[in-house]
């Protein structure tokens, strides 16, 4: 039996927004692994092995991953939203690239989901109609000067900004500083969403203005929206605007 290792993306909860092709791949399985929280989203079945781990262990995770492809194993990693934003796909080339030579030549596919930004973007409008970025806030595995100089230069450069892991218990301050800090750069008046829990039961999505936003609307399952200049509100009777950035944009001032 010749093995194989997929890294696949979950979506953001909702079981209707994962992919056939990840369901096919869970439904071949022998192996799930995958922090604790995502393994868990996949139903127990006779014939899969659960291997959750802690959401620090990344690079162990992965080597057993190979090991266990490179032994026959058809292994499952699984990451929420997209394997390839900020989860276990990069981690798992980490392990091929300074590994055993052999795991190179493995079957090694990534599957992808959909990730938070997307599903978030989806709930409300089109707020990435035009150019963007994606900052990871957690400074676990970069300084946070290069956070600070990441965020300067993408709100200079007017991208819509989309914040992955925004706060946690261990970093409550980062984002209220890069609030501080965009409200330096950005007319105070740009859009900032708060999307939790995107596509589960308890999933809210709020937006206010940089002038407003606050860092405590937000928690580990939040994705924050910061709008460009150019992106707008259409106001409803309902209080939820649609949000949106239109795809064109003129010369910058
Ligand atoms: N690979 C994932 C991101 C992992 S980092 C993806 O592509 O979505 C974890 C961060 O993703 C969280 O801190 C949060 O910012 C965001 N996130 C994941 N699921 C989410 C959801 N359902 N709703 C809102 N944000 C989510």
């Amino acid at each position: 039996m010749s093995g194989w290792l997929a890294i696949a993306g979950l979506g953001p909860g909702a079981e209707e927004l994962i992919t056939p092709e990840v369901t096919d791949a869970l439904a071949q399985a022998t192996d799930l692994i995958g922090y604790a929280r995502y393994v868990a989203r996949v139903p127990e079945r006779a014939g899969l092995t659960r291997h959750g781990s802690d959401n620090r262990e990344e690079l162990d995770r992965a080597s057993l991953a190979l090991r266990l492809a490179a032994e026959g194993k058809r292994v499952v990693v699984v990451s929420s939203g997209d394997p390839g934003v900020f989860a276990m796909a990069a981690a798992v080339f980490e392990a091929v690239e300074v590994g055993e030579s052999s795991w190179r030549d493995l079957d090694i596919r990534v599957l992808p989901g959909i990730s938070a930004m997307f599903a978030a973007a989806a709930r409300i409008g089109a707020p990435l109609g035009h150019d963007f970025c994606a900052i990871n806030l957690s400074d676990n595995l970069k300084p946070w000067e290069l956070v600070e100089r990441r965020l300067r230069l993408a709100a200079q450069a007017d991208f819509v900004i989309a914040l992955y892991n925004p706060l946690s218990s261990a970093r409550p301050w980062q984002l209220g500083r890069a609030f501080e800090l965009l409200r330096e750069e950005l007319p105070e008046s740009v859009p900032v969403i708060f999307a939790s829990a995107v596509s589960d039961i308890s999933e809210a999505i709020e937006t206010v203005t940089l002038r407003d936003a606050v860092a405590d609307r937000a928690d580990m399952r939040t994705l924050v929206l910061i709008g460009s200049s150019r992106t707008r509100l259409i106001p409803r009777a309902s209080g939820k605007p649609f949000v949106y950035t239109p795809r064109s944009a003129g010369s910058s001032s």
